[in-house]
């Protein structure tokens, strides 16, 4: 039984309080403060839903899927009437007056909000380093990052100091800090899950999704939260609901490998899913090989268009609507200056720089239209290839969790990192990772299941089969059956 199913039963066979419960989560995230999971605790939040969702267990009423069930929001959904930063200076003490479409639908399942989880400032990231706060660290391994962006959301579920968290991925941010931690992280197909009230990154490729302790966890958060959004100008709503379908036997399922995605991966990386390969043809599928040349295209593309996008997405913040403000200055060029430079950290002004540059007049078309055309390139490639096989399978990241600090001197070691996960973004499909098997220092290594549009089903069906055959083995290890 999911960890989710496990703590909903113990609620409804009344062998614990939801008080109780969260209370438990609250103390365990006191006593784990140094992982730096959370930016922001809300725990008169979380324990008055407690109360209203005991007195519905004390007169018997039905529960909701993910009533009652601890969890965590990355900081960059907004939450009205709680701080949300996006972990920068530029956001610290904003409030919202509005929730984000997602917290508005767990809120009225009466979800219980632990916190706010760290981040990469704006998400911007792959080890969680750019935080304003500083970065989480990761519970299997403190000398090691929990990943980025959603590396809070992350480290709060593998240290059971939240049951699942949301996380937004914009070119891996789910997956990523999920394969460094052990767990499950979906990035779902793109306009399946509203993005109404995410704070910007990169508006064309942000999609937020699940990170959990298992397939079944994660399906269960994916099928409360995907739905059509008028709000949202680009939401299309879900093709299915998932959890129905996890158990469908996949036995001739085609099971894509592209050579493209192994190249240069480290090697313990690379026998952990030759061996998982091994377990699927077991169950029956079969393993094809298939060409994906374009994806070699994907990391210079999604650099690109992510900085295009956040320049003008990060134009917003200028001191005169909301956020941080300059104390002293001379005019109002002057004031946007002081009050963006003192705002942004470092990566995101590079990021806003970058993207401004190659916006501009004169160099537009030399680098983002031609991101774009790679971009309908990638998508292409990635067509053809689901015309031979229903899923693909390919590392999540070349390595495991980078030590403190790997990715601070050189920018462009950390946009390296994120080869095996921007070529989805790009294309808006569905992707999940989950975990494969430990390196030699014992961190986890994550493996990633990629589908056509609108196949989340399809890539969840094929990791749950998975996931059945191996839980013994890889799952007591990461310590996630842990249940309070
Ligand atoms: N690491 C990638 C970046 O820095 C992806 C971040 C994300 O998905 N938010 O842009």
């Amino acid at each position: 039984m999911s960890k989710i199913k496990y703590i909903s039963k113990l609620l409804k066979t009344k062998q614990i309080t939801c008080t109780e419960l969260t209370q438990k989560y609250l103390d365990s995230i006191a006593e784990n403060k140094g992982l730096n999971a959370y930016v922001k605790i809300t725990a008169d939040e979380a324990l008055k839903t407690a109360g209203a969702v005991d007195v519905k267990i004390e007169r018997n009423e039905e529960l909701m899927p993910l009533e009652g069930i601890p969890m965590s929001l990355k900081d960059n959904m907004s939450t009205k009437g709680i701080e949300t930063t996006c972990c920068s200076k530029m956001l610290r003490g904003y409030i919202p007056i509005y929730d984000a479409t997602v917290w508005e639908i767990l809120k009225n399942q009466n979800a219980i909000l632990l916190g706010k989880t760290n981040m990469d400032e704006f998400a911007m990231g792959s080890s969680c380093e750019t935080s304003c706060f500083g970065g989480a660290l990761n519970p299997h391994n403190k000398n090691h990052v929990a990943g980025g962006s959603s590396g809070g959301a992350a480290a709060s579920v593998a240290a059971n100091l939240a049951v699942y968290g949301l996380g937004s991925d914009t070119g891996g941010s789910v997956r990523q800090p999920a394969s460094f931690c052990g767990l499950v992280g979906m990035k779902p197909t793109y306009g399946t899950v509203s993005r109404y009230g995410l704070i910007a990154y990169a508006s064309s490729l942000d999609q937020i999704g699940p990170v959990a302790s298992s397939v079944e966890d994660a399906a269960m958060v994916y099928d409360s939260i995907s739905m059509y959004d008028s709000k949202d100008s680009t939401s299309r709503g879900r093709r299915e609901l998932i959890s129905d379908k996890l158990d469908a036997s996949i036995k001739g399922m085609k099971i894509g490998i592209a050579e493209e995605y192994f190249e240069g991966i480290n090697e313990e990386v690379r026998k952990s899913i030759d061996e998982a390969l091994k377990v699927y043809e077991y169950l029956g599928a079969e393993i094809v090989q298939i060409e994906l040349p374009q994806v070699k295209h994907a990391l210079p593309a999604y650099y690109i268009i992510a900085c295009a996008e956040a320049s003008s997405n990060l134009g917003r913040y200028d001191g005169i609507r909301y956020g941080h403000k300059t104390g002293s200055y001379k005019d109002i060029n002057d004031m946007i200056c002081r009050t963006r430079s003192e705002g942004f950290g470092k990566e995101v002004q590079r990021r806003i720089l970058l993207g401004t540059y190659v916006l501009s007049a004169g160099y537009y078309d030399a680098y983002y239209k031609k991101a774009q055309k790679l971009r309908g390139a990638i998508a292409g490639g990635f067509k053809k290839a689901f015309e031979e096989c229903n899923v693909i399978i390919a590392p999540t990241v070349p390595t495991t969790a980078f030590e403190l600090n790997f990715t601070s001197s050189d920018p462009v070691v950390a946009y390296m990192t994120d080869i095996c996960t921007v070529p989805v973004n790009i294309a808006g499909l569905p992707a999940v990772s989950v975990p494969c098997g430990f390196d030699g220092k014992g961190l986890p290594i994550g493996m990633q299941l990629i589908g056509n549009a609108f196949d989340d089903a399809v890539i969840m069906n094929a990791a749950y089969q998975y996931e059945q055959q191996v839980k013994e083995k890889i799952y007591r290890q990461t310590g996630i059956g842990v249940i309070l």
